[in-house]
């Protein structure tokens, strides 16, 4: 028997051998209870979004500056997003609008890495998903988590060509890697690497 802690939202999994007894299973996941507490204690917060906060955004950043008495619409101006309208709307507002830039520019860089791929797309859309940063079905649609867009560009720029390379081979073999690296001109070593660091704390913002 194993317990885990997914570091990524806290959801405590418990793995049982396939005949294991249940109710004896989970009166050892009980007496694991310090252990879980100490695991969950360790895991990072929430971050919220709030006037003032740093908001990572492709390689950099960007600080969010409230203005009360200013439009409520959201606008980029150099390293801040200016945002107005009631302090308990910044949050919401700066997260559609992360996610609205997320969606336009992972559309447009999956539709040109598709041409060069020689492949067509389907609808490109964004969600927010825990545990996957993209998707491919069968029929060429594509779904990234809108997170990409607070991580370095050539993390994103990996991802999407991971998934543009899926329209030619719909699994994880070699044939696909090498797809991958020439779409991408090498191999996505350093990406995956910034993905296993900081990917936790990519998925903490504004939940
Ligand atoms: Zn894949």
């Amino acid at each position: 028997m194993r317990l885990a802690v997914d570091p990524r939202d806290g959801a405590v999994k418990l793995t049982l051998p396939r005949r294991a007894a249940l109710g004896a299973a989970l009166k050892w996941a009980e007496s694991q209870r310090a252990w879980v507490e100490q695991a969950l204690a360790k895991l990072p917060v929430a971050e919220a979004i709030a006037p003032g906060c740093e908001i990572p955004f492709e390689g950099a950043s960007l600080r969010v500056d409230w203005q009360p008495g200013g439009s409520r619409r959201v606008r980029r101006d150099g390293d801040r997003l200016v945002v107005g309208g009631p302090e308990e709307m910044v949050g919401p507002r700066v997260l559609r609008w992360l996610r609205a830039e997320a969606a336009r520019m992972l559309d447009a860089e999956t539709r040109a890495v598709a041409a060069r791929a020689g492949v067509t797309i389907g609808r490109v859309r964004v969600g927010d998903p825990r545990t996957r940063w993209g998707s491919c079905s069968a029929s060429g649609d594509v779904a990234y988590s809108w997170r990409l867009i607070l991580m370095p560009p050539a993390v994103r720029e990996a991802t999407v060509v991971h998934e543009v390379a899926h329209r030619l081979h719909m699994h994880h073999g070699p044939e696909f890697h090498a797809e991958v690296e020439r779409l991408l001109g090498r191999a996505p070593r350093a990406e995956r690497a910034w993905l296993k660091a900081h990917g936790a704390s990519v998925q903490r913002l504004g939940r």
